[in-house]
């Protein structure tokens, strides 16, 4: 190849972990290779295990720099703004400008906070995005522990992330022998709907019995003071509110003057490139697939890895792209925080040590992958 293209990765996302771990293959066809991210990554797969306690924040993270350099590639720690894909030029918030031929978006999701009016700017209103947020949550409440406050905690969400983090607060008051006044507060019918209906109820008695009350069919519209407001009118106190109300596509996504979806991302097709840009690549959470309704899962972000990586490389090469197909069944394990695990396969769910046992080994050995 005679000329040097650049391939710019925005944001250390699944994805671009893999392209990272694999950027020499792309180097060795003549292309500078530069991941631009402002942080270390944090893996979702144990954030409500480190929010319990069961694992510290450093094994939850991986730091981009050395897996690229190592690969060949370089390291930008940057937040990137927008995206002017007219001029193949990305714009950085310290005023930087980087210019590509390729650029691959894998920037993640949030939490919109302002759904909830009155959330935004309550600093006892947590989300569960950025992950690292959830480390902050743990730290602030093991001082409250210490001072011996019992806490009115409310997670708002009813779906596995709220399930989740709200089974590893109590294995985190546990881990202090303090008390928590404990609320999952949702609008659907039960917990997690997506999951088939006897794992929900299974859940449902698991943390009744740890001392939750769950509100199920309660749409909370207002935070005020101490209190959440329903749109019933009923009042929930809270102490602390963390909103696990669904992931929405970054907001970066919007900004790079390409055909978007409002809440879903960045619309790519089956080659994993922009509907109107085969320049511009995205994956995971901040990418929206014509004719899919992804969940907002890490695992699609993982499947799509090996293909965002091959179709770089073909770029490069002017080869045929590859097409990624979603698979329609994948395996969610959400974490109880008690050493056990509630493991959904399409209609099939169980639950115990076993299912712990098995989430633990895949999660680190994901992690292992790239350090
Ligand atoms: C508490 C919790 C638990 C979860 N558990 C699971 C689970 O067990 N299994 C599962 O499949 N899914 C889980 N999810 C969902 C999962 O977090 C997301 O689907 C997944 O993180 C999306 O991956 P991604 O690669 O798209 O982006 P991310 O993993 O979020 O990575 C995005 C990267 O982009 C970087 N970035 C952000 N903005 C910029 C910018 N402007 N410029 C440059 N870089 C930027 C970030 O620093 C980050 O490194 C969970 C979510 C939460 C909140």
């Amino acid at each position: 190849m005679s000329q040097q293209h650049t391939v710019i990765l925005v944001g250390a996302g699944h994805a671009h972990l893999y392209v990272a771990a694999h950027a020499e293959t792309l180097v060795e066809r003549g292309a500078r290779v530069v991941l631009v991210d402002p942080t270390e990554f944090w893996y979702s797969g144990m954030a409500t295990g480190m929010l319990g306690g069961m694992y510290e924040p450093v094994a939850d993270q991986i730091d981009p720099r050395p897996l690229i350099e190592a690969h060949g590639g370089e390291f930008i720690q940057g937040r990137v703004e927008s995206v002017d894909s007219r001029a193949r030029q990305l714009h950085l918030a310290d005023g930087g400008v980087l210019a590509f031929d390729y650029e691959s978006i894998n920037v993640g999701s949030q939490v919109d906070v302002n759904a909830i009016p009155g959330a935004a700017n309550d600093p006892s209103v947590w989300s569960v995005k950025p992950v690292a947020k959830l480390w902050k949550l743990r730290e602030h409440l093991e001082a409250k522990f210490r001072e011996r406050e019992t806490l009115r905690i409310v997670v708002v969400g009813g779906g596995p992330t709220g399930s989740e983090v709200t089974a590893n607060l109590i294995a985190l008051a546990a881990r202090h022998d303090s008390d928590l006044r404990l609320s999952l507060v949702t609008n659907g019918d039960r917990l997690i709907p997506e999951a088939p209906a006897g794992a929900a109820r299974a859940l449902q008695r698991k943390l009744t019995r740890r001392g939750v009350v769950i509100r199920t069919q309660t749409q909370v519209v207002r935070r005020e003071g101490e209190l959440l407001i329903a749109e019933d009118g009923s009042l929930i106190e809270a102490d602390i509110v963390v909103l696990a109300i669904g992931l929405e596509a970054h907001p970066l996504v919007h900004k790079t003057g390409l055909p978007t979806r409002p809440k879903d991302g960045l619309r790519i097709n089956a080659m994993l490139h922009s509907i109107a840009d085969e320049r511009v690549f995205a994956a995971g959470d901040c990418a929206s697939m014509e004719g899919f309704n992804l969940p907002k899962l890490g695992v699609f972000g993982v499947r799509q890895a090996a293909y965002i990586h091959a179709n770089l490389l073909a770029s490069l090469e002017s080869k045929p792209l590859a097409e990624y197909e979603p698979q329609k069944r994948y395996l969610a394990i959400l974490n109880l925080g008690d050493g056990t695990a509630l493991s959904t396969w399409g209609p099939f769910w169980w639950n115990g040590r076993s299912s712990m046992w098995l989430k633990h080994w895949i999660d680190h050995r994901f992690l292992e992958d790239y350090r």
